[in-house]
Formats: C-alpha cells, sequence, structure tokens
C-alpha cells in the first residue's frame, strides 16, 4: 500500500475503496493525526452518514473490523472529523489533521437481562466488550472492543501517513475535545499505537 496524490492505493489484494464525502472543505496542515471510533458496528451506516451532506462530518478514513478500508477524503482536504476542538494553542483541529475512524460500537449500556448494548440498542457479544474507566470519566463502563486486524491495517496506515505528512503526535478525539467526546476510549491501546505510527517508544 502507498500514498500517491494524496489518496491510499493497493499495492495488491488490500481491499480499498474510494467513496467521495460531500462533507470537506480545503485547507489543512496535517500535522497530527487523530483516531476516533464511529459509535457504531458498522462499516456500511458509517459510509453511508459520511456521505450525506445533513451530516456535516466525515474522515479521512474508515477501517472496519475486518481491516477493509474506505477512503472519503483525499488528506490534502479537510475532513470534518474532530469538530469543536482544541490543542495547545490551535483551536478547530480539522485544520491541523488527518482523521481515521474506525468501526466500533463504542460506549456500551448493559440491559436488564445483561446484554450489552449500543446507543442505538444493537447488542453487542460480551465477549467483544471490556469493562474499563475513560480517562475524562470517574466510573467504569462497557466498551467495544477493537480488532487485531483494525488495528494492524490502522498501525501500517498511521506509519505511511507519518512518512508523508510528518505528523507531530498523534491524538484521540478525547483529547482534543475533553468533556465532549470519548472516543477512541480506554480500549484502543493509543500509547503502544502511538509508537507505532511515530517510531518512537
Ligand atoms: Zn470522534
Amino acid at each position: 500500500m502507498k500514498i500517491s496524490n494524496h489518496l491510499l492505493v493497493a499495492d495488491s489484494g488490500e481491499k480499498l475503496t474510494y467513496i467521495k464525502s460531500p462533507n470537506q472543505a480545503a485547507g489543512i496542515s496535517p500535522i497530527y493525526l487523530i483516531m476516533h471510533y464511529t459509535a457504531g458496528p458498522t462499516l456500511d451506516g458509517a459510509v453511508s452518514w459520511f456521505k450525506n451532506p445533513q451530516a456535516q462530518a466525515s474522515a479521512h478514513l474508515v477501517i472496519d473490523r475486518d481491516g477493509s478500508m474506505v477512503q472519503m477524503v483525499a488528506f490534502n482536504r479537510r475532513a470534518w472529523h474532530a469538530g469543536k476542538s482544541q490543542w495547545g494553542n490551535l483551536s478547530g483541529m480539522n485544520q491541523y489533521s488527518i482523521g481515521i475512524e474506525l468501526v466500533n460500537a463504542g460506549k456500551l449500556s448493559k440491559n436488564a437481562n445483561g446484554q450489552w448494548l449500543t446507543w442505538s440498542k444493537k447488542v453487542i457479544p460480551s465477549e467483544d466488550v471490556t469493562v474499563a474507566k475513560h480517562k475524562d470519566e470517574s466510573s467504569e463502563a462497557g466498551w467495544h472492543e477493537y480488532t487485531e486486524a483494525q488495528i494492524e491495517v490502522a498501525s501500517m496506515v498511521g506509519l505511511l501517513l507519518h512518512k508523508a505528512y510528518n505528523f507531530t503526535d498523534v491524538l484521540g478525539h478525547d483529547d482534543v475535545s475533553p468533556g465532549h467526546k470519548v472516543d477512541p476510549g480506554p480500549v484502543f491501546p493509543m500509547n503502544s499505537f502511538r509508537s507505532i505510527v511515530l517510531g518512537r517508544a
């Protein structure tokens, strides 16, 4: 896989699709990589939301649970993933970042039968759930786990992007919008992911 004209291009065998989102603009200096979860369990759900002009939201890339990817915004265009956000002296982080969304149902609630449910009341099997405490929250909750395939592909793409755009750091949406956003959440392996992408411990 490589980056050509600000798009990911497969060498061979990799499953990669480009579906353009209308929710984008010119003007980006990508010095950060910002990680998200979709808050839904399917790729189709995320892609159709980001294709909808009403959503006013998008990301450069969406990575499915099997590791397949859809690019929706070229890396030299501004995607609308970070919303109201700030980091250090910068605000409006869409202007300064590439955004990757991982298909993941996110923070879950438990029903009376002890089943874990997404916000839209879909059941997530308990073997795919980890109970953990978010850094900004005071109590534990159930969180949908990421898959190995997803983390592997995200790491590989993160590395490629870092080579092309030379990031200063890798951040979570919850870092740049604390109190409003909790993604990618406590089960995303941010420390190891950051080390891999930036090539430092
Ligand atoms: Zn997010």
